[in-house]
């Protein structure tokens, strides 16, 4: 590119400030180049040293430009804006979620100091909820934020990036992300679609769900027309009922019609939010299939790859911080909601029987073991997610269960 052409989205990093790469000298240990790609610090003192001198020839040859006939002086990548689109699986502003996804784009919009903007839209205000990977995948957004089991239509292996039946808990599954490798597979995954990968909210353990029959036994779940996504829902065909995946905004009409019989969505937070106790009567726990369900933000990686990268460490950092908020959003709000849906809304809190969870957790291993066979990366995914819970489990029993045991008394 000529020094005097307007820089495209592809020119970086020619057209990063060369302050930022001084700025690398703040953090000596790694620099992000790209999700799961750290290089060292000699690299980029290199590219300092670099751009430093083509920074100079450009301020040069900018000087130069003002007396010729070509086009005006690109702006420093500083004083550029990044406008982008936020789409989303949730309702607008709908709490934790959609609200998660808005304190995502506001961390970024504050952070970036108006570098990147960023405007979220609510499942529909762009495209449908189950459109938006398609949307980013396509450029017509640059960011999604829903979570990876959706998708399983279009890699079955994605799910292990949400959550897996009597899988990981909401801080196991943030260690396998982040220090146990499943991020590096998860951006493997999403490079087949253009995508990076960020995890960006968890709603810790779920609850198993809203039904308006009792579940007293493995019969009473033969013909169940459930809303249940992901691994699960092929969990619950194989004992016998019939899994629906929807949209969370579509739940409250499914089920008053008698579309579906039962629902899950997450926990008291969020069920209250949606009035789901105004149309089931029993609320089942503990949430089996959704153990430390992530949310995702996917971002188009061409969209990604143009930022400078001082942004693109921003925007991740962003979701970090946005992924661990959402968590503590939940804990902090479901407890008072299940008191006010039980104590204000006389909604009956019951236990799934032994026998239906006993056969619940076979099945979830034979449902996620088939998963692995589909191919190479998805063998990887699998064994690394299984190899990392057997690990964290064998800790678990000395640390958490050992302490909630004592704890209970
Ligand atoms: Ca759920």
């Amino acid at each position: 590119m000529h020094s005097c052409e307007r820089p495209g989205p592809g020119d970086h990093p020619r057209n990063v400030p060369v302050e930022f790469h001084a700025n690398l000298e703040v953090f000596p240990q790694v620099a992000y180049t790209g999700p799961g790609i750290r290089i060292g610090l000699h690299v980029q003192r290199r590219k300092f040293l670099r751009y430093a001198g083509i920074g100079a020839a450009l301020a040069g040859g900018l000087a130069g430009c003002k007396e010729g006939p070509t086009p005006a002086p690109s702006k420093p990548a500083a004083s550029r804006v990044w406008k982008w689109k936020m789409v989303t699986t949730w309702p607008k502003n709908f709490p934790g979620l959609g609200s998660g996804a808005e304190f995502l784009a506001e961390q970024i919009n504050v952070m970036s100091g108006g570098r990147i903007h960023v405007e979220v839209y609510g499942a529909g205000e762009l495209v449908p909820a189950f459109e938006i990977f398609d949307a980013v995948e396509s450029g017509s957004a640059q960011m999604g934020h829903g979570s990876a089991y959706y998708w399983k239509g279009k890699y079955p292996a994605l799910q292990f990036f949400s959550t897996a039946p009597f899988g990981m808990t909401a801080m196991e599954m943030n260690s396998w992300l982040y220090h146990g490798g499943g991020m590096q597979l998860w951006q493997k995954a999403y490079d087949r679609f253009g995508l990076v990968a960020a995890a960006s909210g968890n709603t810790g353990v779920q609850m198993a769900g809203w039904f308006n029959k009792e579940v007293n036994s493995l019969d009473d779940l033969k013909g169940l027309k459930m809303r249940i996504p992901g691994l699960a829902g092929e969990v619950l065909k194989r004992a016998g009922g019939t899994p629906v995946n929807l949209p969370g905004g579509e739940l409250f009409t499914a089920l008053q019609s008698g579309a579906i019989d039962a629902t899950e969505w997450v926990g008291p937070y969020n069920d209250l939010a949606f009035g789901l106790h105004k149309i089931a009567r029993y609320y089942y726990y503990p949430g089996w299939h959704e153990p430390g369900t992530a949310m995702e933000c996917f971002i188009n990686k061409a969209a990604f790859e143009a930022l400078p990268e001082d942004l693109q460490r921003m925007v991740l950092n962003a979701c970090r911080v946005a992924n661990q908020d959402m968590l503590a959003e939940y804990i902090a709000r479901n407890n008072d909601a299940l008191e006010t849906l039980v104590n204000e809304h006389h909604v009956e809190l019951r236990k799934l029987p032994v026998e239906v969870t006993e056969r619940f957790g076979v099945l979830s291993e034979e449902v996620t073991a088939e998963l692995a066979s589909n191919d190479d990366l998805a063998r990887e995914i699998f064994d690394s997610y299984r190899n990392f819970l057997k690990k964290s489990r064998a800790w678990a029993e000395i640390s958490e269960r050992a302490y909630l045991n004592l704890r209970a008394g």
